[in-house]
């Protein structure tokens, strides 16, 4: 098995990596190792913040990383909230106060089309990176549907599953979401390596 320590505390991002990547990795996330790392993600890119967290972990731990780093692009704010997803309200901000802020910035918009964009970043203590991209299309709704998922989910009407991130279970959401697209992209470059 090969070790490869996530750059999270988020247990649920952890299950996906461990479910996506299968039994021929031993992910394990910051908590496992016992490691606290304060990285500062100031990249304007997703890619650029993902290569942020993945390279700090590899070179304190000496083990291969991965990061990933996601968020909402909205076509009619110009791509926001973007990489600022996680505190569009602010450096206080919270899921609660981003989606109101969604809301009213998109009030009488009709252009409502949207992705979650994710980008994964695998960095090796010899510095080599593999890094690859995923999205997920929708369109952001009037209100609120559905109470599962984090973030965005609720306002998210997604193409694919035809109901909102807030209504779909954590099953269908993984199928189609765009961090398992990133990872079922990250797999595909891995198991052509072998
Ligand atoms: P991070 O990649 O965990 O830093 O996520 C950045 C922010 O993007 C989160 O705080 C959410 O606001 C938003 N986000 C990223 N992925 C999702 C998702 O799958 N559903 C809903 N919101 C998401």
């Amino acid at each position: 098995m090969i070790e490869i320590i996530a750059a999270t505390g988020n247990v649920n991002k952890v299950k996906e990596f461990k479910e996506i990547l299968g039994n021929d990795y031993d992910v394990k996330s910051l908590k496992d190792i016992g490691l606290k790392l304060d990285v500062v993600e100031d990249a304007d890119t997703f890619y650029g913040n993902a290569l942020i967290k993945a390279k700090a972990i590899a070179e304190a731990t000496g083990k291969i990383a991965l990061a990933d780093d996601s968020g909402l692009v909205v076509d009619a704010l110009g791509g926001a909230p973007g990489v600022y997803s996680a505190r569009y309200s602010g450096e206080d901000g919270n899921d609660v106060l981003n989606r109101a802020k969604l809301l009213k910035e998109m009030a009488g918009v009709e252009n409502r089309t949207a992705r979650f964009h994710a980008a994964i970043v695998l960095y090796y203590p010899d510095g080599t990176i593999i890094h690859t991209e995923g999205d997920t299309e929708g369109t952001i709704l009037y209100k609120e549907e559905g109470e599962n998922g984090f973030g965005y989910d609720s306002l998210f009407y997604s193409t694919d599953l035809n109901q909102s991130f807030g209504v779909a279970d954590s099953d269908a959401k993984n199928a189609v979401s765009h961090r398992g697209r990133a990872l079922k992209a990250l797999v595909e470059i891995l198991n052509a390596k072998e």
